[in-house]
């Protein structure tokens, strides 16, 4: 039991101090973050899952780029083997690019610690050849916590982060209703999720996605709001290097 103990401490130790050399500025290692700062801020951050893919993600690349906003894609390794050309034009345009794991697996929650840190590192490789850099922001897919798979992106140097508030764009719906998801009760530090890509089960494009965003960006800029990319909206680094 003792041995048990220390060994944990250990672990747990030796996975901060990793992090901490990545991110010597990062307090949140270790959290699943939901928002960011609140308060006086009216920064929000716009991200898009499950992508990259065509011609969706290129879709909503000419949106974000038209009206001048900053955005965070999680994309889905898989994905990025097929349309890797879309990650690099995200990353060219300034765009923050992240980790939603290689096959977006609807079991995973069955799975353990290698599953994991091999779905993660995968993708990191992937995205890593790309564009050079390599992620340090995961979402998991689906947003379902599973302990084997928080373990695994602490130990690949990636923080954890959900959303605040979604569009639900992933079912059937219209593009007013993801309007008014994402517009009418968002704060300053909301985190909002969309999605760009089909994940490799998915049913759903994001046609309606593409139709409702330029009406999600202005009604947030009426509110007041202003949209960042979500490492400056956290405070903290987007790459591990
Ligand atoms: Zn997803």
């Amino acid at each position: 039991m003792i041995s048990w103990w220390l060994g944990t401490g250990a672990a747990v130790v030796v996975g901060g101090l990793t992090w901490a050399s990545v991110s010597p500025r990062n307090s949140l290692w270790g959290k699943v973050i939901w928002h960011g700062p609140r308060g006086d801020s009216q920064r929000v951050a716009l991200t898009f899952d499950d992508g990259p893919t065509a011609p969706y993600t290129g879709q909503v690349l000419d949106e974000l780029a038209a009206l001048h906003v900053p955005a965070t894609f999680f994309a889905i390794g898989r994905n990025i083997a097929r349309d890797g050309e879309l990650i690099d034009r995200a990353h060219a345009a300034g765009h923050l690019i992240g980790n939603h794991t290689q096959d977006h697996a609807h079991l995973g929650i069955m799975r353990r610690g290698d599953y994991w840190k091999r779905q993660l590192t995968d993708t990191a490789d992937a995205i890593e050849r790309r564009i050079g850099q390599r992620p340090a922001l995961f979402r998991p897919p689906m947003g379902v916590r599973i302990w084997h798979a928080m373990q695994a992106a602490k130990s690949t140097g990636h923080v954890t982060v959900m959303w605040t508030r979604r569009g639900l764009d992933g079912v059937s719906t219209t593009p007013g209703r993801i309007v008014d998801r994402l517009t009418r009760h968002t704060v300053g530090g909301d985190i909002l999720l969309l999605h760009d890509g089909i994940e490799p089960k998915g049913r759903t494009t994001p046609a309606v996605t593409v139709t409702a965003l330029r009406a999600v960006i202005e009604g947030l800029r009426g509110r007041g709001l202003e949209l960042v990319q979500l490492d400056e909206l956290l405070g903290i680094q987007g790459y591990q290097r």
